[in-house]
């Protein structure tokens, strides 16, 4: 069997879900489909959520744009009649639903992060009748009774074990076609709606080929494949044939939003291929992501970057040969659900610098002035504080620790285009090389990199 899942934009139209439809219907094995919210819904739900709890009466358009857009989709999908007033009536239901809750919302003025994740949820609900109305035979499932998560420093995190015992058991019989929506969950303590984070869809579909050990993950999306570039940002990326789970883990990390962080995980610990693939142009042959590379590769295979990134920098003369010091950071930050997504280290080992995202930052600079209080007064660290409005950049390739002269190259790239490096980190495994620009670079560096890297 096989895991395929369709993002937002694959599911966004009638004409789109028509090219989903033709896709499923080509798979000979019994496969489970993962399917997105249609495209800008779920940005949709969080704004109208805001709105409506603001007071904005302009909610009630925001929401019947909304409704617009399914029942345009569930009347333009060609289905017999009898079935598309089955359709509608589900639909409508679950739309009613939300009517109500956003109606409370705008009543009370009072937006609870319970109430925001059930009106998420509604997104997924929604597509993924649709494409199981429109698939012929395909038996729906709720991904709230088997992917469930736990609370964890006010995040709601995974639980693998239990997930994957659930999964197990629902899928102990496979139909031909199985529809699942994806991002959406449930608190096995409470039972509350939750899900797996923006651009969740990707790790459903992961945690369930996982479980069943399925032959392959396939991410449908709109590209030809996983690409060198953001092919927003860099017109002249191309697609990688082949990423090694390591390759891919790490530009996902980093940023390409092609494919959801804890994504690979799963797949790579069953060792379960991912097949990036495009709806739009499902000839193209995509990007295998897998354990071995089979062809040569250049050293470097691909560059991301995080563009919203801070830099908090510990330091001080009375961290020098101070035993603890980076553990008690890395204490504080985890106690706050805090992560660092980049360290660096002066060998003098009088500062630390991590790198987190903006939205992190003064929470990040309050736990550690509040951690190291003692040593601040004492003047022996400074206070801490961050530099906002940073990007941080990743060069990938497992290659790059046959290949001497990577950094010379990046970094005499940089200089020669007059671009200053601010931090940066290279891992002992010598996978990838991180480094951090004033965001007003961010393009810039890009592009020179890419053209260092891919194009001369
Ligand atoms: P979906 O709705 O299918 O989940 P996403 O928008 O989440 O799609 O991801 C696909 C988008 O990711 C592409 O349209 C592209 O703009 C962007 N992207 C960013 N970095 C890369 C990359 N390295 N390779 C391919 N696409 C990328
Ligand atoms: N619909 C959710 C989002 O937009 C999940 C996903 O698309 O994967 O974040
Ligand atoms: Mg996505």
């Amino acid at each position: 069997m096989k895991v395929m899942k369709f993002g937002g934009t694959s599911v966004g139209s009638a004409d789109s879900i028509l090219s989903v439809k033709n896709i499923i219907e080509a798979a000979q094995e019994p496969v489970i489909v993962v399917v997105s919210a249609l495209g800008g819904i779920t940005d949709s739900l969080i704004a109208t959520s805001k709105m409506a709890a603001s007071g904005n009466a302009a909610y009630v358009d925001a929401y019947n744009e909304m409704v617009r857009r399914h029942v345009e989709m569930g009347n333009g999908i060609g289905l017999e009649s009898g079935k598309q007033a089955n359709l509608m009536a589900a639909v409508n239901q679950l739309l009613d639903e939300l009517k109500n809750i956003f109606k409370g919302i705008y009543l009370i003025k009072d937006l609870s992060t319970k109430t925001s994740d059930t009106i998420v949820s509604y997104g997924e609900r929604l597509s993924s009748i649709i494409v199981a109305n429109l698939i012929e035979g395909a038996v729906w499932y709720d991904s709230r009774t088997f992917i469930k998560t736990e609370k964890k420093h006010s995040r709601h995190i995974l639980d693998s074990d239990l997930t994957t015992q659930l999964v197990k058991a629902t899928f102990n019989e496979l139909p031909k076609v199985a529809l699942v929506p994806g991002f959406i969950s449930s608190d096995k303590n409470s039972g509350e709606i939750t899900n797996l984070g923006r651009g969740g869809s990707d790790y459903t579909a992961s945690i369930i080929a996982a479980a069943l050990q399925a032959e392959v993950l396939e991410i449908w999306t709109d590209v030809d494949g996983f690409m060198t570039a953001d092919p927003r940002v860099i017109s002249s990326a191309y697609v990688i044939n082949e990423l090694s789970y390591v390759e891919a883990m790490e530009l996902c990390n980093f940023g390409a939003k092609v494919v959801y962080p804890p994504t690979i995980y799963p797949a790579c610990h069953n060792n379960i291929p991912i097949l990036i693939k495009n709806t739009f142009n499902p000839d193209a042959p995509g990007t295998i992501i897998e354990q071995e590379i089979k062809e040569e590769s250049k050293a470097i295979k691909g560059i991301s970057s995080i563009n919203d990134t801070s830099l908090i920098t510990v330091t001080g003369l009375g961290m020098v040969g101070v035993i603890g010091v980076n553990y008690r950071i890395f204490k504080a930050l985890a106690k706050n659900g805090i992560s660092v997504f980049m360290v660096s280290q002066a060998s003098s080992e009088n500062s630390t610098s991590i790198g987190v995202r903006n939205q992190d930052a003064e929470l990040a600079c309050e736990v550690l002035n509040e951690e190291f209080s003692k040593e601040i007064e004492m003047g022996e660290i400074s206070p801490v504080c961050a530099e906002k409005n940073l990007a941080t950049i990743a060069i990938v390739g497992e290659n790059m620790k046959k290949t001497p002269g990577i950094a010379g190259k990046l970094f005499g790239t940089l200089g020669r285009n007059g671009i200053s490096v601010i931090a940066c980190a290279q891992g002992a495994s010598e996978t990838n090389i991180s480094f951090v620009v004033e965001e007003k670079y961010l393009r810039k560096s890009l592009n020179v990199i890419h053209d260092s890297f891919f194009l001369s």
